[in-house]
């Protein structure tokens, strides 16, 4: 069986666990270790009993609790070399695994593809893991959406994905204009709408499920993300998605493949 379950999603911290038998993998650690102890307890689990940590990329929300954890269980870590070398402080070589980009590796039971994201960050990566027939896929922190990024997702079973903004609701907001630009840009994060467009051109028409995550506390709500892009997936004919939606520090729904 495979487990899935978002531990908090969001600038206030990432972190995503992902179990198939005894290969227990969490996806960033933005948070302190006795939340993701926590949190793994209540999916029968725990820190000590982790395979492996895998780095999308060196923003704190993603690495804040390394350092903590790497002091209290011997657990590999697994980032690409441009992570690491743009967060060395925080990562203690002895657990360090280097992890490369469009080439399989393997932890456990699954194979897992990093692709590149476009970001802010030295090296952003998202992660496909396959398992016997599923593919469960993580991509946040996109500033837009690439043919690398459309090429990995294709089929997937399980997305977690992007939908940080509503564009209406980061325009009328109070940021300064700069940083309303980095969100919006290149390098910055993926709207509602922009997932909505993301997942028109991913979806292949089996019953597939998306959590929507990362979004923001200021210019996003889990409705609004919900019902964006809901609506804008039945314009283009589109129902065979499952939509949920990954709360800010608390646990999404548990997802399950038998
Ligand atoms: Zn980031
Ligand atoms: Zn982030």
């Amino acid at each position: 069986m495979i487990k899935i379950c978002s531990l908090s999603s969001g600038s206030c911290g990432n972190s995503l666990y992902i179990e198939a038998g005894d290969t227990k993998i969490l996806v960033d650690a933005g948070l302190s270790p006795k939340y993701i102890n926590s949190c793994l307890k209540t999916l029968s689990s725990d820190i000590k009993s982790l395979t492996a940590i895998l780095i999308t990329h060196e923003h704190s929300d993603h690495i804040y609790g390394i350092s903590a954890l790497t002091k209290l269980v011997q657990t590999p870590i697994y980032a690409n070399a441009l992570t690491i070398d743009a967060a060395q402080d925080t990562f203690y070589p002895a657990n360090l695994r280097v992890f490369p980009i469009q080439r399989f590796f393997n932890i456990g039971s699954f194979d897992i593809l990093a692709f590149s994201t476009s970001h802010d960050s030295k090296s952003s990566v998202g992660f496909c893991f396959y398992h016997g027939r599923q593919k469960i896929c993580v991509a946040t922190d996109l500033g837009i959406i690439t043919t690398e990024v459309i090429e990995a997702l294709a089929n997937f079973d399980l997305l977690l994905l992007e939908a940080n903004y509503s564009d209406k609701l980061l325009l009328d907001g109070n940021y300064p204009a700069f940083v309303k630009k980095r969100i919006q840009g290149k390098y910055g994060h993926l709207s509602n709408s922009d997932a909505a467009s993301l997942l028109t051109r991913t979806v292949s028409g089996h019953r597939q499920q998306v959590i929507l995550g990362h979004l923001s506390a200021d210019h996003n709500n889990p409705l609004l993300a919900k019902n964006t892009v809901s609506e804008q997936l039945k314009r283009s004919g589109i129902d065979s998605l499952d939509i949920l939606v990954a709360p800010r520090k608390q646990l999404s729904e548990i997802v399950t493949f038998t």
